[in-house]
């Protein structure tokens, strides 16, 4: 019978990076995807800031950003009443946000650690999967196979039995694997046998999506470039910012859902040419597995989480998941930690699943105020200082999306504060030779040393690989609060003091 050391059943964003994860720590894997090739849904159109710091360290940033929206393109998101400006239709307020060029400039001036060592990205989840997909195929350590399916398991204290499908052919094949990973998305089947329920509240809001393609600009950017415009009926979402667009609004209340009915009555005005890609209905929901796994199998990604996309957190939370749970089996699998590691896997991504999918229903609650908004006020001057004034923090969370911490104390949602507090996230900097503190860490551990500090007690007794990184930039160093910080693989800090007199016992609590 085949043998791998892990098995990931689903290949959406979260089994991908998964993969790719475990690879970079040299560890092999089958991931098995049921379909014949990546989505044809838009679904995903940011990769946040803090994904792309993970991705950075997966060698994948330059990959994606070559394929996004270009960098010169701004995020803004614009409130409408129609696009038919014949008509009247006019914008009421625009949030704006930099483009990515304009970002880096931002996070360079402000060399404070407040700043990510990655703007966000603006990309669909049909374009960034293709570049995930081929990142696995050309990697030998994982074998990556499409049309096949995850149809069953039974686990023991050895390993799991797992059983695939071909889904052409319908032949079957038991694969063993010491530890698999369900990343099979909302309606997960590992979850399933698992036995894990959901809580919180399921089929919130009935939408439907249209994708389209149009060059007809002069109308579907009538004012000037925007990421997104929103009106009371939903949200266009420019892809590309020239030819693909998403529409995602409620479901018509009169049942009609042609897709052509759909978009004119959202634009305001008919007769422009445009091809539709692929339409539909769906569900939001705001759900979280009660476990992130059971024995020696876990979840990550929708199948542990599902969100409304105010937000953007459904992807990125996941991409979360997949990195805390990847460098984890990576250090149980290569013999430097044993299996209690793995218990901190829920322990510290639940929390963080719970915490988003909370962020995520109050924005849906202020896009619902200003749906409100919409049907009482008819003066549009007084309708653009409501929405101004209930704002969007949805695109402005930057604590939901640096500050998130393992150590169960919660942060400001809104504000990120850098800390070294273990479990926090290891703020970013540029060092005085213009290279990033960020670019400077090692593949496994890492021991930054700023001053004087003796690094040896805690590198003597490292049963991981760990690389010191000495810090001589006094401009920097106070923001990091201690002469020694030990960074987790996942850029997380795991320790940190001005002196370490039992290098044993620090390793001890990091690693179990
Ligand atoms: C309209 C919309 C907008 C969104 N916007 C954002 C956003 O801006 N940012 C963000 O972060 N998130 C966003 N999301 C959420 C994001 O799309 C999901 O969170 C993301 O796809 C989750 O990735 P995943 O890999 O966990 O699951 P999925 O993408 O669902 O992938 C799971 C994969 O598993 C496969 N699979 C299922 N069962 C089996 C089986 N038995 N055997 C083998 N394969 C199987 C499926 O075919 C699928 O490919 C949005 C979602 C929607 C619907």
């Amino acid at each position: 019978m085949k043998h791998v050391p892990v098995l990931i059943a689903g290949g959406g964003p979260v089994g991908m990076t998964l993969a790719r994860t475990l690879a970079s720590f040299g560890v092999r894997c089958l991931l098995v995807e049921r379909q014949p090739s990546t989505t044809r849904h838009p679904k995903m159109d940011i990769t946040n800031g803090r994904s792309m710091e993970l991705f950075r360290r997966l060698g994948l940033a330059d990959k994606l950003r070559a394929v996004a929206v270009p960098e010169q393109n701004n995020f803004d998101v614009a409130w409408i009443t129609t696009l038919a400006k014949e008509a009247g239709g006019r914008e009421l307020h625009r949030f704006r946000y930099p483009s990515v060029v304009e970002k880096r400039a931002e996070i360079v001036a402000n060399n404070d650690g407040s700043q990510p060592r990655e703007p966000a990205m603006r990309v669909s989840q049909v374009v960034i999967e293709p570049v995930l997909r081929d990142a696995i195929l050309g990697d030998p350590l994982v074998e990556a196979r499409w049309g096949v399916a995850f149809e069953d398991f039974t686990q023991d204290e050895s390993g799991v039995a797992c059983t695939l499908r071909g889904v052409e052919t319908g032949a079957t094949e038991t694969v063993r694997c010491d530890w698999l990973v369900g990343c099979d998305g909302g309606s997960s089947i590992v979850r399933d046998k698992l036995g894990i329920g959901l809580s919180g509240k399921a089929n919130v809001a009935h939408r439907y999506m249209v994708h389209f393609r149009s060059e007809a600009r002069d109308i579907l950017q009538a004012f000037g470039v925007a990421w997104h415009y929103q009106s009371a009926m939903g949200t266009l979402i420019a892809q590309d910012d020239t030819e693909t667009w998403t529409l995602q609004m409620r479901m018509p209340t009169d049942g009609d859902t042609d897709p052509n009915t759909v978009l004119d009555a959202w634009v305001g005005r008919g007769g422009f040419e445009r091809q539709i890609v692929v339409a539909n209905p769906w569900f939001t929901n705001l759900l979280l597995a009660e476990r992130y796994g059971s024995g020696r199998v876990f979840l990550a990604g929708d199948s542990a989480h599902q969100y409304i996309p105010t937000g953007g957190y459904g992807m990125n939370t996941g991409i979360g998941d997949a990195v805390d749970l990847g460098w984890k089996l990576a250090a149980v699998v290569n013999g430097h930690a044993g299996p209690g590691l793995l218990q901190s896997y829920e322990r510290e991504r639940r929390p963080v699943g719970y915490r988003n999918r909370l962020a995520s229903e109050r924005h849906t609650d202020v896009r619902l105020k200003i749906a409100e908004l919409y049907k009482r006020e008819r003066d549009p001057e007084a309708l653009a200082r409501g929405i101004a004034a209930l704002g969007n923090a949805e695109n402005e969370s930057w604590g939901i999306e640096f500050g998130y911490r393992y150590d169960g104390v919660e942060c400001d949602p809104v504000v990120y504060r850098p800390t070294t507090a273990p479990g926090a996230r290891l703020p970013s900097v540029f060092l005085h030779d213009g290279s990033a503190l960020y670019d400077r860490l090692g593949r496994w551990f890492t021991l930054l040393r700023f001053g004087d500090a003796d690094p040896s007690p805690l590198i003597d007794a490292a049963p991981v690989p760990v690389e010191t990184v000495i810090v001589d930039d006094p401009a920097v160093a106070p923001i990091y609060e201690a002469k020694l910080v030990l960074v987790r693989p996942d850029t997380h800090v795991a320790w940190r003091g001005d002196h370490c007199d039992d290098g044993r016992a620090v390793w001890r609590q990091v690693l179990s």
